[in-house]
C-alpha cells in the first residue's frame, strides 16, 4: 500500500497544467501538486501524508483542456485550471517562452 506507484494508470490521474504536475489519488480521493519542471516522481511513498489535499471530484474537459477540482460537496470550495499543452496557448504568452514564439513565426505556423 505505501509503495503504490504513480505511473499506476488505474490509480492515479496525472495532469499538467503550465506551472504544476497534479497527481490525483483516484482511490484515496486526494490529490497534490508539484512543480511541472521538477523531477517526476515515481511512488507516493515520496510523498508524506500531510501534502496531500482530500478532494471530492475531479471534472476534466477532454476538448478544452479545463479542468475542475470539487474540494467540498456543495462545490463552495473548488479549483480550476488548464492542463498544458503542446504548443501551449498559455505559456507561450509568457515572456520567459519568447524564443519559441519567435522560432514558430520563422516556421510560418499555419
Ligand atoms: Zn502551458
Amino acid at each position: 500500500m505505501a509503495s503504490a506507484l504513480i505511473n499506476d494508470s488505474e490509480r492515479f490521474e496525472q495532469i499538467e497544467s503550465c506551472n504544476s504536475l497534479w497527481i490525483f489519488d483516484t482511490e484515496e480521493k486526494r490529490f497534490l501538486r508539484i512543480p511541472r519542471t521538477g523531477p517526476r516522481p515515481t511512488s507516493i511513498s515520496m510523498f508524506p501524508d500531510k501534502t496531500w489535499e482530500p478532494y471530492k471530484t475531479l471534472s476534466i474537459d477532454p476538448v478544452g483542456g479545463e479542468f475542475i477540482v470539487r474540494l467540498n460537496d456543495s462545490g463552495s470550495r473548488m479549483l480550476r485550471s488548464q492542463r498544458h499543452g503542446d504548443p501551449c496557448p498559455l505559456c507561450s504568452e509568457e515572456p520567459k517562452s519568447q524564443m519559441t514564439t519567435e522560432f514558430r513565426e520563422i516556421k510560418g505556423e499555419g
